[in-house]
């Protein structure tokens, strides 16, 4: 087994399953364990930027919630900018919107409208991609500021549920598959 096999084995251990959170039937993937640990937070950032920084980005979307935690250290390690895609009512400023589905019914996405102008070079940084549907959700909210999403990075990729079929049109980059 080489090193990095071997230290992605070790961060598959430090995220902790959480059976029926936040519902009955889902297994929650609880990131703490490897966020309180420097090491393994360490390599998670270092690795993410390796992978990124290939893309000469300008900006880091980050996505509400857990996508704040690594969005924006991504953005100073890169030297990019950073700017929050949120649930709706969250941003002050003038947004623009997206629905997109959830397991059970609906939700909204938002950017504020100044958030990136046309042309740039963006990443969609999330904590997990599950069934896809809030990755692409960002992406067309960038896409609508005339954005290019280079890449969607993830730290976690639940790959039984399929999400990078749904997001074929892009670069899909995750660290821990499941
Ligand atoms: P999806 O839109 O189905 O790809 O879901 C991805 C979003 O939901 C991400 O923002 C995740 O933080 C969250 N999420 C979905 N499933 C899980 C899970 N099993 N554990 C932790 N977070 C999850």
């Amino acid at each position: 087994m080489t090193k990095t096999a071997m230290t992605l084995e070790l961060l598959k251990k430090s995220v902790r399953d959480i059976p029926d959170f936040p519902k009955k039937g889902i297994i929650f993937k609880d990131i703490t364990p490897l966020l309180q640990n420097h090491e393994t937070f360490s390599f998670i950032i270092d690795a993410l930027s390796e992978e990124l920084s290939k893309l000469k980005l300008d900006l880091i979307i980050g996505i509400e919630s857990r996508g704040f935690i690594f969005s924006p250290v991504l953005a100073y390690q890169l030297k990019a900018g950073f700017a929050p895609v949120r649930k709706q009512g969250k941003l002050p400023w003038r947004t623009h919107q997206v629905n997109y589905s959830l397991e059970y019914g609906e939700a909204v996405l938002e950017i504020h409208q100044d958030a990136l102008s046309s042309g740039m070079r963006v990443a969609v940084v999330d904590d997990l991609l599950a069934t896809g549907g809030t990755a692409e959700a960002a992406c067309r909210l960038v896409e609508k500021l005339g954005g290019k999403v280079e890449v969607i990075a993830c730290v976690i990729e639940l790959g039984f549920l399929k999400g990078r079929d749904r997001l074929s049109s892009y670069n899909v980059f995750s660290m821990l598959n499941y």
